[in-house]
């Protein structure tokens, strides 16, 4: 497995494997790597010759009161990760190789980032699109794999491809989960004890939701009052619980085939985010 820090190095590696007629699958990550990340390798592995994986925790989609600097980033660890998992090439660039100046151009989603994680991250999206729109350029890979568990970063990376003709073909994976529901996250080793008890509550919720539309209810707001009365405990605040159209994200009163329940919720200083699609299908 290749390793590589520079952007000039990994695109002639990029350029040399094109010209042997070699397909690119490309992971985007930020590291503390886990099996949700592993099912995207497993997924461009299978679709494509060669699978790259950036490492990269990217500044510009963190707001200021955020865990930018928390973030864990084990690039050793990482990396054996992926070479266990047969990924051929890691690339982990600075902070300062990405973003050498004072960059003035960004990319900007202006209808599907104006609700749910664009209301209470502004400014997340702008530089979720713009990193991955620099890596997409760096990459110029064939396929791009993104997990379904950032539900709206997916349908709004979706569209940013189709706006800006980027030519990949956008492979969208299944949320993994823990033996109990909670989503694997990054983010979960935040949790005390008590709170990762507390925490599968949130698959549970929405579990229960899909059990009441399976059973003939469609109403939103009767549904949104059974998943806020799971969603309590101490210290935790639910930031949103949304039922959107999956196309559009615009909110919806009944709920359809097509309809995406979205929550966030704050559990002590952790933010988690969780999705289910009615019925419980994929995206792709
Ligand atoms: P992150 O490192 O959190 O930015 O995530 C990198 C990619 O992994 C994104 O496409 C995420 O949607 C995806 N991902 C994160 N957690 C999971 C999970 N539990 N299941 C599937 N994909 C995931």
């Amino acid at each position: 497995m290749k390793i590589f820090d520079s952007i000039v190095d990994i695109r002639s590696f990029i350029k040399a494997a094109k010209v042997e007629g070699l397909s690119i699958g490309f992971v985007p990550t930020m590291g503390a790597l886990h099996e949700g990340h592993l099912a995207l390798v497993r997924e461009s592995k299978g679709n494509t010759d060669i699978t790259v994986v950036s490492i990269f925790v990217n500044p510009t989609q963190f707001g200021p009161n955020e865990d930018y600097e928390k973030y864990q980033r084990n690039l050793e660890q990482d990396s054996q990760l992926c070479d266990v998992e047969g990924v051929d090439v890691v690339f982990a660039p600075a902070v300062t190789e990405m973003y050498p100046a004072k960059d003035s151009v960004v990319v900007k989603e202006s209808a599907l980032s104006k609700n749910l994680c664009g209301r209470t991250r502004p400014g997340h999206f702008s530089g979720v699109l713009t990193v991955v729109a620099k890596l997409f350029n760096i990459i110029d890979p064939d396929m791009a794999f993104f997990g379904q568990k950032d539900a709206q970063q997916v349908r709004i990376i979706e569209q940013m491809i189709r706006d800006l003709n980027f030519d990949i073909e956008l492979k969208v994976v299944p949320t993994v989960r823990e033996y109990d529901g909670l989503a694997l996250s990054s983010r979960n080793s935040y949790l005390t004890a008590e709170q990762r008890v507390w925490a599968p509550r949130i698959y549970e919720g929405m579990q229960k939701v899909l059990s009441l539309y399976k059973a003939g209810e469609k109403d939103v707001s009767i549904l949104r009052q059974a998943l806020e009365a799971v969603l309590t405990g101490n210290d935790v605040e639910v930031d949103y619980i949304e039922f959107v159209d999956w196309k559009s994200f615009e909110s919806v009163d009944t709920v359809n085939d097509g309809t995406l329940l979205a929550v966030a919720v704050r559990v002590g200083d952790t933010r988690l985010i969780d999705n289910i699609m009615f019925p419980s299908l994929s995206f792709s």
